[in-house]
């Protein structure tokens, strides 16, 4: 049989793993050595130069032209020793991705060939924005839009191909009217939000912090299918899941693959992999099987949140480019299979000190025992007043398989803190603790939770169900799909967790002025804050039917698809939110509301038609040319003039094909039917949901009538790669 599957399949035997080439013996050698550092900024900027970069990175100032010059002509120096030919403004624009237009140093000065990199080339650039999404936001005649350097985030080298190096700049970009097209720009303001109003709220603890910054981790998952069975299933090349297959025999129930020995050619891809990143600054640190089969995951240590979001979508990049090399296919869409687990990306969020202090990290004294809490609680009472816009912040249609599916987080939002904090805020909620509390004239104040650093060390709850979990020292969102670029999901957490400390340090300073003590006051806030956001804590198991009909009962939401769940990001409620804090504009939330709306539909209609013609073109006709050599069979069987029962299998089996075939045939022929009405609505809203409602629901249907006819066509007749070689032959 000469179908790409079997060729893959044969292929597949003689693959190797590839060694490894470390570029020095230890990791600490030439971890950063593509990147424009700190270390080598020194060594190429005049000291003057270097300290007013190292303040516009710390403080946001902005670096002026002048200075711009010298960093560019720093930069060109130090990329044309490592070879670059080409820089590029490097973007992260509202498709998801990372976007690139590389220019070459190379230039002409009356005529005579030079290299040449300005500091105006530097600063800014006009990228033709014109094919970006733009949610409205551009219309053509004013397409400009441009890209501005983000010296917050390290310039680095990137090899695009062997050999072939260009100077990379992290930039955001916005459209000519000022608004932004991408995920850096409004990124970049919650952080300094954020940063304004925990810096606000620390000084209550500690007048020696002059800056909290938030810092992320984050885990991320993904599969990996050998190359040539990824070229055999066009579903999976075209919509980066498989729309079809039954499941293997074998599946994820034996729960060993998880933390397993890794196979050779998986740990050769993870080692490449784990080399490119460490010269990109990349802090990649561990590297381990995922529950399903196939499906791996690595993290790095967390950073700046800017700069980790950067590192998350320079990662996927890289780990894309080195699993071509291995003839291995990575796979970050969110469900790649059915019955299996899916992949998400685990963003393990904290608050960070200038002096170097975690704030979620509780203290050993009393005195910060109560600045924990003043962050952990305002942070849990900001997940619940804004639990819908976070959830909208990871709405996408690969997310939409995982989320309510009983695997990954269910697609309500609950915090899991563990017993002993539960407990903790559970005694603080009652006035009598409160008044009990000795809270004396100097900074002593015994809140009789002088335990929680001990209870918390061996804190070893672990609650895989719930979509925003405290983990000890940090808080880890869960829901973020591992496809998603972080951003949205950074965006919205910053700012709302920014809006909460700000509006607690007015109150608190309200109850201060009225008279209250410094530490009466917080207390009473922290106490307001615990009752007010009680029902958003949840202990227990979130896959549970019996959590679904309690958090009804609680007044949550439970919002099941991508369409509902993107209807938060235009709320009256959000656009406050962000126009307050200066994050968003009502026009720029309402442009990436059409543009996830269109984004999502457009993604069910490539699914859909994918469907169409993988049923039509490759499966129906495999199973009628089987059908007739059943039919063949059962004449020559009647020509024999043997008794009926010499044929009743291939009867049985010949009516169990035709009816598939039928309902297949015209399962399809109604979805497409369905398209065409939808694809005539012109407002996304509206089709998006059709798309939801009505398109959607027939992918299930053709799906189990199309895996039954894998179970009865024969293996060397079936065209597409099956379960258990994607999933378990590499
Ligand atoms: P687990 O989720 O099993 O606790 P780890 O402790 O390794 O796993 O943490 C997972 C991720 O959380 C890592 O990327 C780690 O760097 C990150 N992390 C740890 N501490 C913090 C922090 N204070 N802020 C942000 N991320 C953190
Ligand atoms: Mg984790």
């Amino acid at each position: 049989m000469n179908s790409l599957r079997f060729i893959a399949l044969e292929q597949l035997q003689a693959r190797k793993a590839l060694p490894t080439h470390f570029p020095g013996k230890r990791t600490s050698e030439y971890f950063g050595c593509q990147v424009f550092d700190q270390t080598k900024m020194q060594q190429y900027l005049s000291q003057s130069v270097f300290q007013k970069v190292l303040e516009a990175i710390q403080n946001g100032n902005t670096i002026d032209r002048e200075i711009a010059e010298e960093v560019a002509g720093a930069m060109q120096s130090w990329a044309l020793e490592k070879g670059c030919s080409h820089y590029t403004h490097w973007f992260q624009p509202l498709t998801g991705g990372n976007a690139e237009k590389h220019d070459s140093f190379f230039d002409l000065d009356k005529g005579k060939p030079i290299e040449k990199f300005s500091g105006n080339s530097l600063a800014q650039q006009e990228p033709d924005a014109s094919s970006f999404p733009s949610g409205g936001i551009r219309n053509t005649f004013e397409a400009r839009g441009y890209t501005a350097w983000d010296p917050s985030s390290p310039a680095f080298i990137y090899e695009n191909a062997e050999g072939l190096y260009t100077l990379c700049i992290p930039t955001i970009f916005v459209a000519y009217t000022g608004e932004a097209l991408d995920y850096k720009a409004p990124l970049l303001k919650s952080i300094a939000r954020l940063q304004q109003t925990a810096t606000e709220v620390c000084k209550y603890f500690d007048p020696n912090v002059t800056s909290v910054s938030p810092t992320l981790g984050v885990e991320q998952e993904y599969f990996l299918v050998d190359q040539g069975l990824y070229n055999a299933r066009p579903d999976l090349a075209l919509t980066g899941r498989t729309l079809f297959g039954h499941e293997a025999a074998k599946g994820q129930q034996l729960e060993d693959h998880y933390f397993g020995t890794i196979p050779e050619r998986i740990l050769a891809f993870m080692a490449d992999v784990e080399v490119e990143a460490w010269k990109l600054g990349i802090p990649l640190k561990t590297r381990h099987n995922e529950v399903a089969p196939g499906q791996f995951e690595c993290a790095p240590i967390f950073e700046e949140v800017n700069v980790a979001v950067d590192h998350n979508q320079l990662l996927m990049e890289v780990m894309e480019k080195i699993s071509t090399r291995h003839q291995l296919k990575v796979l970050f869409h969110e469900k790649p299979f059915g019955k299996v687990n899916g992949s998400g990306k685990h963003n393990n969020w904290s608050l960070s000190t200038n002096t170097g202090k975690n704030l979620l990290s509780p203290g050993k004294r009393p005195q910060d025992n109560l600045q924990f809490l003043t962050f952990f609680v305002s942070i849990i009472k900001a997940v619940h007043v804004h639990a819908d816009l976070l959830r909208a912040s990871i709405a996408s249609a690969g997310n939409d398989h995982r989320l309510g599916a009983n695997e990954a987080p269910p697609a309500i939002i609950s915090v899991f803190i563990g017993t002993q904090l539960d407990q903790i805020l559970n005694a603080l909620e009652s006035p009598e603790t409160i008044s009990n509390l000795q809270v004396g004239d100097n900074s002593t104040l015994d809140l009789g939770i002088a335990q929680i650093p001990a209870l918390l060390l061996d804190n070893t709850d672990r609650n895989r169900t719930s979509p925003f979990a405290f983990t000890g020292n940090k808080f880890e969102f869960r829901a973020v799909g591992s496809s998603a670029n972080c951003g949205p999901a950074m965006i919205v957490i910053n700012t709302i967790v920014a809006d909460q400390l700000s509006h607690f340090k007015q109150t608190v300073d309200g109850l201060i002025s009225a008279g209250d003590s410094k530490e009466t006051a917080l207390l009473k806030v922290i106490r307001t804050y615990i009752q007010e956001s009680k029902e958003i804590r949840f202990e227990g198991n979130g896959y549970s039917q019996a959590w679904a009909e309690e958090a009804e009962s609680r007044g949550l939401s439970n919002i099941q698809n991508t369409p509902l769940a993107l209807k938060t990001y235009v709320s009256t409620q959000t656009l406050n939110l962000f126009q307050r804090n200066k994050v968003l504009s009502a026009r720029e939330l309402e442009a990436r509301y059409e543009i996830k709306l269109e984004s999502y539909f457009k993604k069910i209609q490539i699914e859909s038609r994918v469907m169409g013609d993988l049923v039509i073109n490759h499966i129906l006709p495999v199973a009628i040319r089987y059908q007739n050599e059943l039919i063949q069979n059962v004449k020559g069987l009647q020509s024999l003039d043997l008794p009926d029962s010499a044929y009743i299998v291939q009867r049985q089996q010949i009516l169990d094909i035709s009816h598939h075939i039928l309902v297949i045939r015209t399962q399809v022929d109604e979805m497409i039917e369905v398209r065409k009405k939808w694809n005539a609505i012109e407002d996304h809203e509206h089709r998006a949901i059709g798309y939801c409602d009505e398109v959607f629901p027939f992918f299930d249907r053709i799906r189990y009538h199309t895996d039954k006819l894998e179970l009865l066509l024969p293996d060397d007749q079936w065209p597409l790669p099956k379960y258990r070689e994607l999933l378990f032959m590499r």
